[in-house]
């Protein structure tokens, strides 16, 4: 996708560990126009999936995936980092997450009240780096009983190893972007 492309050049900015900072328009600040978009091109690329349900995970994810539910007509519904007092164990499904940028593996739990048995979900990210998030919230799609019909990314980082896992896992990926490298704090496109 063009624009996301030309943002990412403007304004992405390369930190150590191959993170790429997007804060100014993904991840703290959002650009609406921007999320508008990708979800109009997640909707064109899945839209012959049958797709009931969108998945994502908090924070970052929400943006695109609202407006990727908002292009299907279904409703997005995102794991949540920490367990709300109303909900009880057998009430709910968890899987643990590793987080890239944070390097931390933590619990990840989602009401059992929101995705069920036949649900076909599309699962849409910010970033994809190792695949350890997408692969967590496809846990919970199993445990569910659901399918997962594909993954739709906004960035991509295709040096990284998730493209592969999750082409070994047999996931349809639309990546927005691919970068191929952030070498010598460059981004440079595939
Ligand atoms: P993965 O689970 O694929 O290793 O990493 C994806 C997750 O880590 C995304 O949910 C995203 O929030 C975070 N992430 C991975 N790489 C980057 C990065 O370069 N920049 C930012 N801002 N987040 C990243």
């Amino acid at each position: 996708m063009e624009l996301l492309k030309e943002m990412v050049l403007k304004y992405g900015k390369v930190y150590p560990n191959n993170v790429l900072k997007v804060d100014s328009f993904v991840n703290h600040q959002i650009d609406a126009p921007l999320m508008k978009q990708a979800g109009d091109e997640f909707y064109r690329y899945f839209k012959e999936s049958g797709v009931t349900k969108v998945l994502t995970i908090e924070a970052s994810g929400i943006a695109p995936a609202i407006m990727t539910a908002l292009s299907f007509g279904v409703p997005m519904v995102f794991a949540k980092k920490t367990l709300p007092s109303t909900l009880t164990k057998d009430t709910l499904y968890s899987t643990e997450i590793f987080s890239y940028t944070k390097n931390v593996t933590s619990k990840v739990i989602l009401s059992k009240e929101y995705l069920s048995q036949g649900d076909r979900v599309l699962i849409i990210d910010d970033f994809l780096a190792n695949g350890g998030a997408v692969m967590g919230l496809d846990d919970i799609v199993k445990q569910a009983g659901a399918t997962t019909v594909g993954v739709g990314i906004l960035i991509e980082k295709s040096f990284q190893e998730g493209r592969k896992l999750l082409e070994q896992a047999n996931f349809d990926v639309h990546s927005l972007c691919r970068i191929a490298s952030l070498d010598e704090g460059r981004v440079t496109f595939e």
